[in-house]
């Protein structure tokens, strides 16, 4: 079964007017990690497409859209105090959802059941409406409805960025067939997904929140994952698991004030893998979000690549009565605690 791969160069186009952290040599430096280790060779290169109006729709709304095509191309600047774009950001926003959606529809075709998608500009502030946050189009949810509109029963976007996806949320929080999990530093940018959020009217139960103390790491996010975020997705039963993938609770991450290694990325990564694979099929697709530091970005992502690239998926965490799962959660235990509290009767909680 074949990996896909989802590269261009108009994702290295999209560039601030001045210093920025969001910045093209964050994805150079992924693709070197890449290419140092083989990965390219070991996976499916398909070409990169945009996102058609129909499928960027369906998460934003046909006014935002217009305003993107018609302000942003051939011009630089902001949307918001953090948000630039310049001549090529519209393609690259376009693409990099278009690329997105494509491998959730090859991971549904049974294609390449498992993909990296590797682009800028980020998604997961974008709202409906507007953009935000170093994001102009929500990326991950132009794929999670792409999967919903070409059968997918359930989809479940586990978003462990350091910042929590607004805009993911807002977008699906009615919708009882898109779980949406998010681990993230709390109180921290942009202000939203406290534990009691857990979604709204149909969608209560179908969005999970994370919020996490400054300077956790792996034994904070290793436990989460495992008492909580795991258990969550076995109850949910995706047809496909979507990672929006940030890096930026990296501890070497200098917006971010997590400290999770590689090595922590790895195991993350195998959990959602190990799960894919026992409840839909090995299919996981992985979306590049934030990442600030070169290194930790790079290594981390690498790290990523070789758990989705390894010919046998690791068995997923036990659920959290079985003996070996960690019991101790470190500075997460309190939060896990409300997390279960704010979901009683919901997701198997
Ligand atoms: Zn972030």
């Amino acid at each position: 079964m074949s990996v896909g791969l989802f590269v261009d160069e108009v994702f290295l186009q999209h560039q601030a007017p001045a210093e920025h952290p969001e910045r093209p040599e964050r994805l150079a430096a992924v693709r070197e990690a890449l290419d140092a280790a083989g990965i390219p060779a070991r996976t499916t290169r398909t070409a990169v497409r945009p996102a058609t109006d129909e499928e960027i729709t369906r998460v934003h709304s046909a006014a935002y859209l217009g305003e993107l095509a018609r302000d942003l191309p051939g011009r630089r600047g902001y949307l918001d105090a953090d948000t630039f774009f310049s001549p090529e950001s519209f393609d690259a926003a376009r693409k990099a959802a278009g690329a997105a959606a494509e491998a959730a529809l090859q991971a549904l075709s049974g294609q390449s059941p498992r993909s990296l998608v590797l682009v800028r500009p980020p998604g997961h502030h974008a709202e409906a409406g507007y953009a935000m946050g170093f994001c102009l189009i929500n990326t991950v949810a132009v794929a999670a409805a792409a999967a919903r509109a070409a059968g997918a029963a359930r989809v479940a976007i586990v978003d462990w960025d350091v910042h929590h996806g607004n805009g993911t949320q807002h977008i699906f929080e009615t919708d009882p067939d898109v779980l949406y999990v998010s681990i993230h530093q709390w109180p921290f940018y942009p202000g939203t997904g406290a534990a009691h959020e857990i979604g709204r009217g149909a969608g209560r139960g179908a969005t999970l929140n994370l919020p996490l103390p400054a300077r956790s790491g792996d034994l904070e996010y290793v436990a989460a994952f495992t008492q909580v975020v795991v258990p969550a997705l076995r109850a949910f039963k995706p047809d496909l698991i979507l990672i929006s993938a940030g890096y930026d609770a990296h501890g070497q991450d200098p917006l971010g004030g997590m400290r999770v290694t590689t090595e922590g990325y790895r195991k993350l990564t195998a959990a959602l893998r190990g799960l894919a694979a026992e409840v839909c099929g090995d299919r996981v697709v992985l979306v590049l979000e934030g990442g600030y530091d070169l290194h930790g970005l790079s290594s981390s992502v690498l790290a990523s690549a070789e758990v989705l690239l390894a010919a046998e998926a690791p068995r997923a965490p036990d659920s959290p009565d079985s003996p070996g799962s960690p019991a101790d959660a470190g500075l997460a235990r309190p939060v896990l605690a409300e997390v279960r509290r704010a979901l009683a009767g919901h997701l198997g909680f």
